[in-house]
């Protein structure tokens, strides 16, 4: 008793600690996972933001290094361009990316065209959707500084000398920054081949820096339109990063450097720029002057030449958008595979939870099947000390009665033939009881190693039936028990060992004896069943209990009530039934009340 509390605690305590594992791993990877979500994010972010710079530097590389003087196109002096060009095509990876210049020339000058050849520009027939641009070129309104349908970066020819005197900066309140730009002498258009954009440069990009394939990247122009992606994209994306970004260095529009120096501050002092690099990048100051807010702020030319000096001219175009402002012109949009970083550590959550929770209820699981395991063995070995002990019982007292009638034939007791007939009769009846025992024994042992060998033959049902009330004749008889049979005697022959099943039958006959509690009555019967014969016998007997019917068909389980009221036996008799008809493919059930009687049949099928 003391043993199984401490049993009981033991594994409740080890399944308890379990399930306080399985409470921390649930945090533990909701952390984890939490950070990890966040870690991938930034990560994303991060990627997305080098990916974009990537692109910008090989476009800005492409547009800004040929940002050259108005002066060299007036004297068709190529010396600047070309050492423009060579610098540009030894640094890039990709110089296939530009297919050709052309330069438009003010007032429908004829165009040029960049011949490798002569290392120089020459008059040139261009396509017409290129002149169609030419009007849109020197209005600010509707000039772009990248035509996507043709691929073409624009970058417009100044001469500072001539029109840019100072740069005057006024902070604003809102609305567009605004730059005055001065008025361009002409216009090189940087062809960029598209194939090296989308085919290339992009795809590099993506292989550089996600490479592990468990992001997606799509690239959209200013028209939405996907120029370039490495799977399809749905929803929102996980990072987002403004590319083809030409805003950095737009102060190169001023081509001249000398002019860059110049800038200053206006008297209203609302704008510092303090800072000149040489990538020729402006930032704001960061010690902004008292009463100053962020903002837009408006960059303003005074032309040296024309108009009163000191009036400003009209602003014209939009350049430097406020802080946070998205300033490329395509979109860079990453997004997890899974659909989301989101949804990709929500499964990779999942499926570690349900790895540890399977774990759990594995450990769970043996544990269990341990313990009732471990409990049934234990049950089975206190059985088997019972079936030792009634055993026991169940030989002595005829082996007594042999004992006692021996001795009365030696002592001489019995002196006449009568007498020593009945002594005879006696031990034989009791030598046949042991032998009867002894048999079963072997035969439950024999069934249950699998050895016994069952002789299949096709026999009527009522046979089998009668062959068992023959053997049981002597008993019922002496018992005075009334035998009703109630057998089909169209029942279809079926194909089983008739010792064996007679014998099973036999051994539910003498139970109905042994249990009959002074009943003396007991019907054998055989009927047709579903596809079955059916072979039953029905008492009314002691019965037995709902708990111990689940049991009965157990080798060595006899219910309590019995051994209580010491009526012998072994508990191997139904168990043995049941491995008879389970031999023969067959079932057998009990159906009983206590106090009312059973009824136990033997299934077996018919053809
Ligand atoms: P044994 O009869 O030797 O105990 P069995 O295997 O034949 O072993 O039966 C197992 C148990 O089933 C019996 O101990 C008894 O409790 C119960 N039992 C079997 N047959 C009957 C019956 N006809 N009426 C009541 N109880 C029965």
């Amino acid at each position: 008793m003391k043993g199984s509390w401490v049993t009981t605690f033991a594994v409740g305590g080890v399944i308890l600690l379990l399930t306080l594992f399985l409470g921390l791993q649930y945090n533990w990877l909701r952390q984890a996972g939490e950070a990890e979500r966040e870690r991938m994010q930034r990560r994303v972010e991060a990627d997305a933001r080098s990916f974009a710079s990537d692109l910008n530097r090989e476009i800005q590389a492409a547009y800004f290094n040929f940002g050259t003087n108005a002066e060299s196109w007036e004297k068709a002096d190529w010396t600047e361009f070309n050492e423009r060009y060579d610098y540009w095509k030894a640094g890039t990876q990709y110089p296939e990316l530009i297919r050709e210049f052309i330069y438009l020339g003010k007032n429908g000058a004829r165009p040029l065209r960049y011949d490798a050849a002569v290392r120089g520009f020459v008059n040139a027939e261009v396509p017409s959707d290129v002149l169609a641009i030419r009007p849109l070129l020197s209005d600010p309104d509707t000039f772009k500084m990248f035509y996507e349908d043709m691929y073409a970066l624009v970058m417009p020819i100044h001469d500072p000398e001539k029109e840019v005197d100072t740069i005057v900066l006024h902070k604003i309140a809102s609305g567009p920054a605004e730059l005055v730009m001065p008025k361009s002498e002409g216009h090189l258009l940087i062809m960029l081949d598209r194939d090296v954009v989308t085919g290339r440069i992009l795809p590099d990009l993506a292989k550089k820096h996600f490479p592990d394939g468990d992001l997606r990247v799509a690239v959209d122009d200013r028209n939405n339109e996907t120029v370039f992606a490495t799977g399809p994209l749905t929803g929102e994306p996980d990072a987002k990063a403004a590319t083809f970004d030409l805003t950095a260095d737009r102060l190169m529009f001023f081509s001249e450097r000398t002019a860059i120096p110049r800038l200053r501050t206006t008297g209203s002092g609302n704008v510092a720029v303090n800072e000149l690099v040489e990538s020729h990048t402006f930032s704001r100051s960061k010690a902004v002057p008292d009463g100053v807010k962020e903002g837009r702020f408006t960059i303003q030319m005074r032309s040296k030449t024309p108009g009163s000096p000191g009036t400003e001219q009209k602003p014209r175009t939009s350049v430097l958008p406020a802080k946070g402002d998205s300033t490329g012109l395509w979109t860079l949009n990453v997004q997890h595979a899974a659909g989301s970083i989101d949804a990709f550590s929500r499964n990779e959550f999942r499926k570690y939870f349900a790895f540890g929770l399977a774990l759990y209820i594995l450990l769970v699981g043996s544990i269990v099947a341990i313990v009732l395991s471990a409990m049934r063995s234990k049950r089975f070995a206190q059985r088997q000390i019972d079936f030792v002990s009634s055993v026991s019982h169940e030989f002595r007292t005829p082996l007594a009665v042999i004992y006692s009638a021996s001795e009365n034939l030696a002592d001489g007791v019995a002196n006449d033939r009568e007498h020593v007939a009945r002594y005879g009769d006696l031990i034989k009846g009791e030598g046949r009881k042991l032998s009867a025992m002894v048999e079963q024994i072997l035969q439950f042992a024999g069934a249950r190693s699998g050895k016994r060998k069952y002789n299949f033959s096709p026999a009527k049902p009522s046979n089998v039936v009668a062959a068992a009330l023959r053997e049981c004749a002597p008993i019922l008889e002496e018992k005075g028990f009334e035998v009703e049979t109630n057998v089909d005697e169209n029942l279809p022959a079926v194909n089983i060992d008739q010792e064996a099943i007679a014998s099973a039958l036999q051994n539910l006959i003498s139970n109905a004896v042994k249990y009959s509690d002074g009943s003396r009555w007991v019907r054998v019967s055989a009927s047709n069943g579903n596809g079955t014969v059916k072979l039953s016998v029905q008492d009314r007997g002691i019965g037995v209990a709902g708990d111990d019917l689940r049991h009965i068909f157990e080798p060595f389980y006899r219910s309590r009530s019995v051994v209580d009221a010491q009526i012998h036996g072994n508990g191997l008799g139904l168990a043995l039934v049941k491995e008879i008809a389970e031999a023969h493919h067959g079932t057998v059930h009990a159906k009983s009340e206590v106090g009312k009687g059973s009824e136990f049949v033997i299934e077996l099928p018919s053809t």
